[in-house]
């Protein structure tokens, strides 16, 4: 098994937990992005969230807003967060098991988005009509 988040499931990998109950685990990022910063991780080893059952997926973000009040009350300078799944590689994801990132953000702490060269150009309503029917129409 080569899962790194599988290995620290079962104990066979070090990690330092946050919330342990029968569907998910947190344990915090090896590399934070700022202090607290944790991954909530389904125990069952899912790559992409498409095959979590419904329960699970559910859970996983309930566990995630909790834990998110939990960091706000510890850290005062937090002021608010981001909620990450990254769901496949094309979207960054680098660990192939389904996790939520849970990560405090402060004014200036120099992380964010990039965006593409294709940002910024508003789309007009008939094109996001066309869209929302690729979308809808199946
Ligand atoms: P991804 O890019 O897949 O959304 O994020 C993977 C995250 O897992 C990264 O933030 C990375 O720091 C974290 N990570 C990778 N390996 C380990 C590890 O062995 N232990 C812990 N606690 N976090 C890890
Ligand atoms: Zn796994």
């Amino acid at each position: 098994m080569d899962c790194i988040f599988c290995k620290i499931i079962i104990g066979k990998a070090e990690a330092v937990f946050l919330h342990e109950d029968d569907l998910v685990v947190a344990f915090l990022d090896i590399m934070p992005v700022n202090e607290g910063h944790a991954l909530v991780v389904p125990r069952e080893h899912h790559e992409r969230v498409e095959t979590l059952d419904e329960a699970t997926y559910l859970h996983l973000f309930k566990i995630g807003r909790d834990l998110m009040r939990q960091i706000q009350t510890a850290f005062a300078d937090v002021t608010a967060f981001n909620f990450i799944i990254a769901n496949g590689k094309d979207a960054g994801q680098e660990v192939p098991h389904v996790h939520l990132h849970i990560i405090p953000r402060k004014l200036g702490d120099g992380f964010g988005y990039k965006f593409g060269p294709n940002y910024g150009k508003i789309v007009s309503i008939d094109e996001r009509k066309a869209t929302a029917k690729k979308i809808l129409d199946r």
